[in-house]
């Protein structure tokens, strides 16, 4: 499946550290990210990443992209609610798009390991049944 990382400056760090617990699981599927946020998680863990633009230079807005094209299958997105920064990408679109096309979205850390253990049990799986034309 395609995942999508992205997180704000303050929890880029318990992405990390997220990424690192979990390395396991999502070493089995394509990961991609925010330009920082993949930069750090992949040299904190190693994992292949695919790295976008940074979210001041339109990252996110290149995620939110491949969402309205249905080619991402899960979204983390730990966001930040309370310090966030001028610049720091705008979660109205991206939560819009997860909707409309019924992507599963985690924008906090207890959802987050929610939807990997889920992922991890094949639960996530029905969005290939579903549409069965989609990118794996
Ligand atoms: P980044 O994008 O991973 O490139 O930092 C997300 C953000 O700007 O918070």
């Amino acid at each position: 499946m395609n995942i999508a990382i992205i997180a704000h400056d303050s929890k880029k760090e318990l992405m990390v550290q997220f990424c690192i617990a979990y390395s396991g699981i999502l070493s089995q599927h394509n990961i991609c990210a925010t330009g920082t946020t993949g930069k750090l998680v992949a040299e904190a863990t190693g994992l292949r990443i695919f790295r976008f633009l940074s979210g001041e230079q339109g990252g996110d807005q290149q995620i939110a992209a491949r969402i309205a094209c249905n080619e991402i299958d899960l979204l983390i997105f730990l966001r930040d609610p309370i310090t966030m920064k001028p610049g720091e990408p705008d979660e109205a679109n991206l939560i819009r798009l997860c909707d409309v096309h019924s992507i599963p979205l985690a924008t906090n850390i207890a959802t987050a390991e929610a939807l990997v253990h889920a992922l991890e049990k094949g639960d996530l799986d029905w969005r290939n049944i579903v549409n069965p034309k989609r990118q794996i």
